[in-house]
């Protein structure tokens, strides 16, 4: 029986119900953990994010959360299991690396793609490791990135590819993991990058070519600034394209243009018959460990989105162009389900 593999234990996939696929319950930088500024409380923290968990529980029906925030981006196991039991949501840790312009430590640098697989293998089947010392709770979800930070297109690697080395040696780690475990693989990819190349399919032709199942392929942030033909290049490979950024406007304006141009893309590949291939979420950061806000590091979009804006303005802009309950409880309910369980 295929299970979903939450921090608080493993769940029947019937049992995950409205599931957001994208989200981070703390989004921190390597490094923040000695800056003075950074300095942070466990009980509090976990106070304040199982509060907004349990209202979007509570008021929005929403039943699980993936944290995709791997473990060089502050992946906390503890208060992911605190944040599951003050909230009642079940929270999906994961294991895995964010791109190497802003993760993947040194550390990690310098093991081969069989180690990296194994590190990820053992999140999820065994414990997550943190502060040196094993955890009780297992990943459920592996993370893997590629790109910069943007605002120009991230250069051409000696691969050929938009790829750094690192990010290649990764993503091929975590194909061996995929297939061994079965379990789904959750992406970033920089918007920008599409106005260069299509970075979905970059990444999918490493996995692929390491065995990986496209259709536990997750592309995150491939609404963001795409053509619609790279959608559907993405859709044919048989990957699962992630709507994120609901109510945050990256790379836009205001909220109302990237809101609006999500449910249009919505809406034409629904109706080229790829309703099975979307799942949404915000990408909110419910705590981070940013330090200050300061000129340099500006206050962000991604931790201000209401609670419930998916449900009190998406899903209405998304009625009004003919996707309804039906369509939205597939996106969901039954795509999450099934491409989370293994
Ligand atoms: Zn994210």
């Amino acid at each position: 029986m295929a299970v979903i593999r939450t921090v608080l234990g493993d769940i029947a996939p019937d049992e995950a119900g409205v599931t957001l696929t994208h989200e981070h319950i703390r989004y921190a930088y390597q490094g923040c953990e000695f800056d003075h500024n950074n300095v942070w409380d466990l009980d509090a923290v976990a106070e304040e994010v199982g509060r907004a968990a349990r209202i979007m529980v509570a008021e929005y029906g929403i039943k699980t959360i993936v944290d995709l925030s791997p473990p060089d981006i502050g992946r906390h196991p503890e208060l992911l299991a605190e944040v599951g039991r003050r909230s009642g949501a079940h929270i999906i840790a994961a294991t895995g690396f964010y791109a190497e312009g802003m993760g993947i430590g040194f550390y990690w640098r310098r093991k081969s793609i069989e180690y990296l697989a194994e590190m990820m293998v053992r999140d999820l089947t065994e414990a997550m490791v943190y502060d040196n010392k094993l955890t009780p709770y297992r990943a459920g979800i592996i993370k893997t990135a590629t790109g910069g930070m943007g605002p120009h297109p991230t250069p051409v690697g000696l691969n050929g590819r938009r790829i750094g080395p690192y990010e290649d040696r990764v993503i091929r780690a975590a194909a061996h993991a995929q297939r061994q475990t079965g379990c789904a693989i959750g992406t970033h990819t920089q918007p920008v990058d599409y106005t260069v190349t299509n970075p979905g399919i970059e990444m999918l032709d490493i996995l692929e070519e390491e065995g990986a199942d496209p259709g536990k392929v997750m592309m995150g942030h491939v609404f963001i600034k795409p053509e619609f033909e790279q959608l559907e290049a993405l859709c044919a490979r048989g990957a699962i394209l992630q709507v994120d950024h609901v109510g945050i406007p990256w790379m836009h304006d205001s909220v109302e243009e990237l809101d609006g141009e999500l449910a249009v893309l919505i809406c034409r590949l629904a109706d080229r018959g790829h309703l099975d291939q979307l799942v949404f979420s915000y990408d909110r950061f419910f705590s981070h460990g940013r330090g200050p806000v300061t000129d340099e590091e500006s206050d962000q979009e991604n931790t201000r989105v209401p609670l419930g804006w998916l449900f009190e303005s998406f899903v209405p802009r998304l009625a009004k162009l003919g996707f309804g309950k039906a369509e939205l409880d597939t996106v969901l309910i039954d795509n999450p389900r099934r491409i989370l369980a293994f």
